[in-house]
């Protein structure tokens, strides 16, 4: 069993090789936009090969975008032509034959003076918190270039093995506001990430400062305090997704169970009035964070209905409401209410589809 995933990669082109990037990749679409379309009036796939290809790109790329053609056309006809798709965003591949990567630099061929030449480009792993995924040891896919709000980003598909064998270890993990994260293993151990407390508290501090800002007019000022809580946010949902993660991963978990869509919730925990949009967070992201982590880690994550999830007795599935700290239910079942959520998460029903929709 392995799964494919995609690790992002920033690029630092030298400015002549960021032009260079910027002419291969609308060549790479134009080429494909081309043949998809000759592909489309004759209702049959291309037998050109590179050579039949008079533009100027390395030939493993113009056999990449040949095969990339391909696949468009194919998947045109089986939609029987309805729509044709042309690509309208500057992009470039190439196979894995054709490149290395040493996590410092990116090497590949490039149009240099018209000649294919292997050049190593500037990298920086995006995503600070892959500095401890090995992507050098598993199998690298193909390498995608293309440039997102003037960055360039390269993609490197990765497949890793899933760690499956000593049967199936779940870990349901319930997200919420008071506290951000609990998660509750197949052998009943606990764990609580985050401190909700101190968000509510950092967020309220960020809205009266820019409160206080608003009097003064300080507009600039309240949109970097905006950006500012946004970057906090975000740094707060890579650590608590690192954490559960860890933990997976120290229990030996196969598969993380978390809520589909559980950004219900924000609306229905935060009721009070005077805290209405005071104190939100986005669980949709805090979940991506630990589907991608976890998937570096072999971990699988599934998605499942969070239907009376804080409600059911894990024990005996009668419903009940926890009264103050305490959940009790008739059979003689008790536990404090926060890990109620997760307990029912590890087996509560798989919601289709293994990503979470948006
Ligand atoms: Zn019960």
């Amino acid at each position: 069993m392995s799964q494919t995933i995609t690790v992002k990669i920033k690029l630092l082109p030298t400015k002549e090789q960021a032009s260079i990037l910027y002419e291969m990749s609308q060549t790479y679409i134009s080429v494909i936009n081309t043949l998809v379309s000759e592909m489309v009036a004759e209702k049959k796939s291309t037998k050109k090969s590179s050579k039949d290809i008079p533009v100027h790109l390395p030939s493993a790329v113009k056999n990449q975008a040949i095969k990339d053609a391909k696949s468009v056309f194919k998947k045109t006809r089986k939609n029987q032509f309805t729509s044709v798709p042309v690509l309208k965003k500057p992009v470039c591949i190439w196979n894995n034959q054709n490149y290395s990567f040493d996590y410092t630099h990116i090497s590949m061929p490039i149009m240099v003076n018209g000649k294919a030449t292997k050049i190593p480009i500037c990298a920086l792993l995006a995503d600070k918190d892959n500095r401890n995924f090995d992507l050098l040891t598993y199998k690298l896919g193909t390498l995608r270039i293309t440039k997102k709000s003037n960055k360039w980003i390269a993609q490197i598909s990765v497949t890793i093995p899933t760690t499956r064998g000593t049967g199936l270890k779940i870990m349901g993990v319930d997200l919420g506001l008071k506290v951000p994260a609990v998660a509750v293993t197949d052998d009943e151990k606990v764990c609580f990430f985050g401190n909700g407390r101190q968000n509510k508290f950092k967020k309220r501090k960020f809205r009266s400062d820019r409160k206080a800002l608003g009097k003064k007019k300080k507009l600039n000022a309240i949109r970097r305090s905006k950006d500012k809580e946004q970057r906090w946010m975000k740094d707060q949902d890579h650590k608590t997704s690192r954490a559960i993660v860890n933990f997976a991963k120290g229990n030996k978990i196969s598969v993380i169970r978390l809520e589909q869509l559980a950004k219900i919730r924000q609306t229905t925990r935060t009721s009070r009035k005077n805290e209405k949009n005071l104190h939100t967070w986005s669980f949709y992201r805090l979940s991506q964070f630990i589907e991608y982590k976890a998937n570096l880690e072999g971990i699988n994550v599934e998605y499942v209905n969070p239907a009376y999830t804080s409600q059911t007795c894990p024990k005996c599935s009668e419903k009940n409401k926890a009264q103050g700290r305490k959940y009790k239910c008739k059979c003689g079942f008790e536990k404090h209410r926060d890990i109620i959520g997760a307990m029912n998460i590890r087996y509560a029903p798989v919601v289709d589809g293994k990503s979470q929709s948006a």
